[in-house]
């Protein structure tokens, strides 16, 4: 695969086995879904992850749709999310009526503040959406904690954070429900898809249903009912086999891509520390109960000038930096919601001056070399 001489942000990776395992899928002569390598995946996530029940979707967006489903979220019910994450996390939510409550996130891990819980929960309250920013865990013993007592249930976006753990247990295995996501800029990918973690079994029957169509189609391919029909609301929630094929050469070689991203973590907090530090620059926080899987490396400058200054300046020296999430509570949408600035004044800053570094696994030390020269010659009065 060719690279352009510039340091993109973003390089889809093919760790080998993907176009001779779409050959099989091709030779299987069944490409539609839950396909002998969707199969495999399922099989895969579920004894890596120690989940009940794991099934690939389209996306991770699709995922959380199934999730507001199984919940059996409407209009008038309430979920509480962070406003720093991905519009997805909020909207598949908003899609069946739901009214979301906006947390703020902490500044060490930028993860919703878990101590702002207990008073956002009324009797309206549905569910808890919690966000593994960069794959660091939240807080989830208290977030558990405050759920529990509400009873409310807790769904994990861990689009970031898959073979991330938290007290030694896997990122995805907390909520009733957890999302993946397998979009290109993901650490494994199959270009688009995702996946449903069912860590709750009460949901797996009917997480069936609802990703064909609402149809029992998946229990008539079983043999477990001589014909399918519709039995509840549903859509089409399942990928081609084609894909899953494509996804199973990535997970297969789960470790050699981890340990190509845990190198290039390492380079950047190694080289980038101290320069941080005199500059009031602030590098993600891994706090000890949690294990990362490597999923981005950003900073937090000083300032919005700063930031974008930065942005300018790596673009000169033919390297992509980007920044990230807007904050979803004052958006044209948010504020349809009720939200307004001031509300999440930690997000609200934080997201001004934040920027992701390029980070993929193909990316070389000496390109990391380029990136850490290069912010050591940027120049902060020029901003
Ligand atoms: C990438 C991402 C999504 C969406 O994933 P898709 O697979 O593209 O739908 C959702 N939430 C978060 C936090 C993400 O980073």
């Amino acid at each position: 695969m060719s690279r352009p001489s510039n340091i993109p942000f973003n390089h889809p990776y093919f760790s080998g086995r993907e176009l001779e395992f779409i050959q099989q899928a091709i030779a299987n002569c069944q490409i539609s879904g839950d396909g002998a390598f969707t199969k495999k995946c399922h099989a895969l996530l579920e004894k890596e992850l120690g989940t009940p029940k794991a099934l690939l979707t389209t996306s991770c967006t699709h995922a959380l749709e199934m999730a507001a489903l199984l919940l059996d979220i409407k209009p008038g019910d309430e979920v509480i999310a962070p406003s720093f994450t991905f519009v997805s996390t909020v909207n598949a939510f908003v899609l069946r009526g739901a009214r979301p409550v906006f947390i703020d996130i902490r500044r060490d891990t930028l993860n919703l503040d878990e101590k702002l819980l207990d008073c956002l929960i009324t009797s309206r309250t549905k569910a808890i959406l919690v966000v593994h920013y960069a794959g660091v865990a939240c807080e989830m013993d208290t977030i558990l904690e405050v759920a529990g007592r509400h009873g409310v249930p807790v769904v994990e976006d861990n689009a970031h954070g898959l073979f991330g753990k938290y007290r030694g247990k896997h990122l995805g295995t907390f909520g009733c429900l957890a999302t993946l996501s397998f979009h290109e800029s993901k650490n494994f990918t199959c270009g688009e898809g995702g996946a449903l973690l069912i860590n709750d079994p009460q949901y797996i029957e009917r997480a069936e249903i609802v990703r064909e169509k609402g149809t029992n189609r998946s229990r008539f391919f079983r043999g477990q009912v001589d014909k399918y029909t519709w039995l509840d609301i549903g859509s089409s929630y399942l990928p081609s086999d084609i894909l899953a094929a494509f996804l199973y050469a990535q997970l297969e070689t789960r470790e050699i891509i981890q340990s190509k991203r845990k190198r290039i973590w390492k380079y950047y907090e190694e080289n980038l520390r101290d320069w941080a530090a005199a500059r009031r620059v602030q590098i993600p926080t891994v706090p000890s109960q949690c294990e990362q899987p490597y999923h981005m490396f950003y900073l937090v400058l000083p300032s919005l000038q700063a930031r974008q200054a930065l942005i300018a300046y790596l673009n000169t020296r033919e390297i992509s930096s980007v920044f990230h999430y807007l904050p979803l509570h004052f958006s044209r949408m948010g504020r349809k919601f009720g939200g307004k600035k001031g509300d999440c004044p930690v997000t609200e800053e934080v997201s001004n001056r934040l920027v992701r570094l390029p980070f993929y696994n193909d990316l070389t030390e000496a390109e990391q070399m380029r990136v850490v020269a290069a912010l050591k010659d940027f120049r902060w009065e020029a901003s």
